[in-house]
């Protein structure tokens, strides 16, 4: 740590102090407040009338957020972090109650403790029994693990000053009860997320908010907290899946749009460094209308697989979707059928993505393309081939972005063969990350077909570089 730091932050602790409370004004910065006694009021009075100068320094010398950043521990959570948590920042943590958000962090906890570091959990939502069932299951019996199921904010705050963990985990803002109040009011909530705030400046410690977010109130979801934290993150899970998505919504110190994955399972959270094969696991033979893809999550390419199953339509054709936009689909359906000779008019096409993975980028579409394809004619796609595209009306595959990343993403988790749009320009050197991918440039969602062996005859004649059955 650094002395210019520390001595800049006992600078700040240092001078005249007003408490938010009652008023009153104190000569330096205290815990708890010696008039009306409220924990974690005092902020600086900035109107210098107390004579004190700015802090100014050199910009050399002043330290990076990066140096103040402590690893969790949990390489896919510091890799939405940045470099992990920043010293003196708050971190809320959104999502739906029961996505594994207090796994998550219990995890954190576990991992600081057995690095040395005390965490303060706080816990409104289980008791400290059942605290510790959960932390005996994911191994985190750690005497730097402190727990109280404490609801009141002014105990919580107090006892942040006293102890001085560097890690303080409320979970969640939702059950904080200010005296004589009920919890859960917006107001309430803002007001004690400002105190946990301004505690974590003055005391150089990490505080992570748990928000439950509900899905028809959004209570005390990103919006009403965002501007008053250092990063958003938001944690939710594919359905019918164990796949858990952290994404960065707001970051100060990083990236804000990074992805880590996880896995939830009856031991807790672990990370999943190779989201591809844990989504789709391995395969020895082609099946038949499968088809590998590569989608963006944030900044993020995750390998993914997309699903279809074409049957004689007992009513009306229909077109069932699951992880997909049913409006995309309806287009390439009927891309398929005017520009491709694919005849679905008499047909149900149910279509779905391998482990309730979303897909509702654009880049998706050639592959639902081939997989309806595939679906509809009973062939299989090569193993190991992923496709990407956009499939524009007039049948032409439309570049799309990140095409690098997504070559690289399908090559290091050992696909050998990639559709992809005609007329990329692969920057120099592109070639040594999609080592060994045998790349198959398309301008039409026809040539993509014509690479199942069965279809090479559909497509009819091609005028203007479009594919136009006649
Ligand atoms: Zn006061």
């Amino acid at each position: 740590m650094s002395t210019a730091r520390d001595s800049r932050k006992a600078d700040q602790r240092e001078g005249r102090h007003r408490c938010e409370e009652c008023g009153s004004v104190h000569v330096k910065w205290l815990g708890r407040c010696p008039r009306c006694g409220a924990w974690a009021t005092l902020v600086p009075v900035s109107d210098g009338a107390d004579g004190r100068k700015a802090v100014v320094e050199p910009i050399t010398q002043i330290q990076g957020s990066d140096a103040l950043a402590r690893p969790t521990g949990i390489r896919e959570f510091d890799r939405v972090l940045g470099k992990g948590l920043v010293a003196g920042s708050v971190v809320l943590l959104a999502g739906e109650p029961g996505v594994g958000k207090s796994t998550l962090l219990l995890e954190t906890a576990k991992q600081w403790a057995f690095a040395g570091r005390r965490c303060l959990y706080v816990s409104g939502e289980e008791s400290p029994a059942q605290a510790r069932g959960r932390a005996e299951r994911i191994g985190a019996m750690h005497d730097g693990v402190l727990f109280t199921a404490e609801t009141r904010l002014e105990a919580i705050l107090a006892s942040c000053v006293e102890l001085k963990p560097e890690l303080v985990v409320v979970d969640s803002v939702q059950m904080l009860r200010s005296t004589g109040e009920a919890s859960g009011a917006i107001s309430q909530i803002q007001e004690a997320v400002r105190r946990f705030s301004a505690l974590a400046k003055a005391l150089d410690i990490s505080v992570v908010l748990i928000g439950h977010v509900t899905k028809d109130g959004e209570i005390a979801g990103p919006r009403f907290l965002e501007h008053l934290v250092d990063v958003v993150l938001t944690f939710s899970g594919e359905q019918h899946s164990r796949l858990r998505l952290l994404r960065g919504v707001k970051n100060r110190f990083g990236p804000s749009d990074e992805v880590g994955c996880f896995e939830q399972t009856e031991h807790g959270i672990s990370a999943v460094a190779d989201p591809g094969s844990f989504l789709l696991g391995r395969r020895e033979h082609p099946v038949v209308g499968s088809a590998g893809t590569v989608v963006m999550h944030g900044r993020r390419p995750l390998l993914g697989e997309v699903q279809a199953l074409v049957a004689p339509a007992a009513r009306g054709p229909r077109t069932v979707v699951s992880g997909l936009r049913s409006d995309r689909v309806a287009k390439i359906v009927g891309v398929l059928s005017a520009r491709c000779g694919l005849d679905l008019r008499d047909k149900d096409v149910y279509l779905s993505t391998v482990g309730g993975m979303s897909m509702h980028e654009p880049s998706a579409d050639l592959a639902i393309a081939l997989a309806i394809a595939g679906a509809a004619s009973g062939e299989a796609l090569p193993l190991g081939l992923v496709a990407f595209g956009e499939v524009a009306l007039t049948g032409e595959v439309v570049a799309v972005s990140a095409t690098e990343q997504r070559l690289a993403e399908a090559a290091r988790l050992g696909r050998t063969s990639a559709i992809i749009p005609a007329g990329e320009d692969l920057k120099p050197g592109a070639g040594k990350s999609v080592a060994g991918l045998d790349l198959v440039p398309v301008s039409t969602t026809g040539a993509a077909l014509r690479r199942l062996s069965s279809l090479a005859a559909l497509g009819g004649a091609s005028r203007g570089g479009l594919d136009i059955v006649a």
